[in-house]
């Protein structure tokens, strides 16, 4: 009989689903074997559950303009400190007679 050895064959043709949702505020994970078709429906169901995705109430990281722990002034000539070219490097804009200040300070 080579019955025995075919028999995976045909499960590995459908795609594997997992789904992180939320219901009542616990976390839970579904995973199952099936078309594209069950996936949507599944989702349908829990859905109509209550379950909402877990990404739903997670708040966005959104790109800050500066740094919290950058300094926001030169302690030397207390002017408001300028981002230079270099990502990260923040300089002071004031002269020292004629060389700028090289007050620099990096995040
Ligand atoms: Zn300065």
């Amino acid at each position: 009989m080579e019955e025995t050895t075919k028999t995976t064959n045909t499960v590995t043709k459908l795609a594997r689903f997992v789904i992180n949702g939320e219901l009542d505020g616990f976390p839970f994970e579904v995973s199952f074997r099936g078309k594209a078709e069950v996936l949507s429906a599944t989702v349908a169901k829990l859905k109509a559950a209550g379950a909402t995705s877990p990404k739903a109430s997670t708040p966005t990281v959104t790109n800050a303009s500066a740094a919290p722990d950058a300094p926001t002034h030169c302690p030397i000539h207390n002017a408001k400190l300028k981002p230079s070219r270099k990502p990260g490097t923040f300089y002071c804009p004031k002269k020292d007679g004629d060389d700028y200040c090289d007050f620099k300070h990096t995040i």
